[in-house]
């Protein structure tokens, strides 16, 4: 597993990489050592404003990990909507992951 020294070398690296179209901020904590969630918001945030990331949200069912969707807006998502695998209710509230976008 690759470490980096610092969040921002963690992120240049995921623009580097073509084939990264998005990434995790949970996968910069073990990554990066001493990252902190809210260090790496702070910092996904400088590079919102520069346009090179944009915040995005994936619906997951909690139940059986099936992902129902990816949106670019938070108020774009059903506040509920079922799941087609397994038939639980997912609920935007409890389900939303957010994900950085790679704005190349
Ligand atoms: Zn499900």
């Amino acid at each position: 597993m690759n470490k980096f020294n610092t969040i921002e070398e963690y992120i240049n690296d995921k623009i580097k990489t073509t084939f990264c179209k998005s990434f995790y901020p949970s996968a910069i904590l073990t990554h990066v050592d001493g990252s902190t969630c809210e260090s790496i918001y702070n910092v996904c945030e400088k590079y919102i404003s520069e346009n090179k990331l944009q915040e995005i949200y994936e619906i997951r069912c909690l139940d059986c990990a099936d992902i129902l969707g990816v949106y670019e807006h938070y108020a774009d998502i059903p506040e509920v909507s079922e799941c087609l695998k397994c038939g639980e209710d997912v609920r935007r509230m409890n389900n939303a992951i957010i994900l950085y976008k790679i704005i190349r």
